[in-house]
C-alpha cells in the first residue's frame, strides 16, 4: 500500500456508494499516515474499535473528523472517549446505554448510537439477538435516558462466501429495522441508519438498505495486526 493507493480506493468506494449512504473509512491498526491521505480527499467519517488506539488516534488528528465506535465496548472504557465520540455504533447491552448515558451527561452531549444486533450464526459476535432488540426497546428504560439517542441499527453478517445467506441476515436487519421504527421511533426522524456493510459485502449491504458501510481493507488494504 501507498498513499497513491489509498486515495484511489477511497474514490473507487466512494463512487459505488448512492446519495444518501455514508462511507465509515475503518482504520484500525492503520497508522494516521493512512487517515491523512483520505482525510485531504475529503473523508471526514472514521471507525476505530479499541479505545486506546483511538484515544491516540483523536490526539494527533484533525479535529474535525468524526469518530465511530464500531467495535465491542467496555463499560469502563466509555469515560474515556464520551467527550468526542460522533457515534458509538455497537451498542449491545442496556448497562452499556446507561453508561454512555451517564458519561454523556457529564459533558453536556447527546451521543449517537445504534444498537448491534447479532443475526450471524457465528456464536462469537457481540449484539442483541431480534427478540432481545424488541424487549430492549418494549421495556422502555430507553426513553428516561436523555444523553443518548438511538440513530439505528448496526449488524455484522455472517463471515461465509455464500450471498445467499448474508443476503438473508441484512434483509432481516432491515426488516426488523423498520418494524422498530413503525412501533417506537415514528416520531423521530434520527432513527434512520442501517449500518452493514464492510469490505467483502457492502455491494449486498447496499441492497438491503444500508445507509452506512463500514469498509477498512478495500481502502487501507490489509491490517497488520
Ligand atoms: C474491522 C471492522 C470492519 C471493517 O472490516 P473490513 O473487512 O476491513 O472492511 C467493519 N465493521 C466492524 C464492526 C469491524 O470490526
Amino acid at each position: 500500500m501507498c498513499m497513491y493507493d489509498v486515495a484511489r480506493n477511497l474514490h473507487e468506494v466512494l463512487g459505488k456508494l448512492p446519495d444518501g449512504v455514508k462511507l465509515v473509512a475503518i482504520s484500525k491498526f492503520h497508522p494516521n499516515e493512512y487517515i491523512e491521505a483520505a482525510y485531504r480527499e475529503g473523508q471526514r467519517v472514521f471507525g476505530e474499535s479499541q479505545e486506546q488506539e483511538l484515544s491516540r488516534k483523536v490526539e494527533s488528528l484533525p479535529k474535525d473528523i468524526e469518530w465511530h465506535f464500531i467495535g465491542h465496548l467496555q463499560t469502563n472504557k466509555v469515560k474515556y472517549i464520551a467527550p468526542y465520540i460522533s457515534m458509538i455504533e455497537a451498542v449491545d447491552s442496556l448497562k452499556l446505554l446507561k453508561e454512555i448515558n451517564r458519561q454523556a451527561a457529564k459533558h453536556d452531549r447527546i451521543i449517537n448510537v445504534l444498537l448491534e444486533l447479532h443475526i450471524a450464526e457465528e456464536e462469537s459476535k457481540y449484539g442483541f439477538t431480534p427478540d432481545a432488540c424488541r424487549q430492549l426497546l418494549e421495556d422502555g428504560e430507553w426513553r428516561s435516558l436523555a444523553n443518548v439517542h438511538i440513530s439505528g441499527l448496526m449488524m455484522m453478517a455472517s463471515n461465509v462466501d455464500d450471498n445467499g445467506q448474508i443476503r438473508k441476515e441484512m434483509s432481516l436487519a432491515a426488516d426488523l429495522f423498520d418494524e422498530l421504527k413503525a412501533k417506537y421511533f415514528a416520531d423521530d426522524p434520527g432513527f434512520k441508519e442501517r449500518s452493514w456493510g464492510m469490505s467483502h459485502d457492502y455491494d449486498i449491504a447496499l441492497e438491503c438498505r444500508s445507509t452506512m458501510v463500514r469498509v477498512g481493507t478495500t481502502i487501507f488494504g490489509p491490517r497488520v495486526y
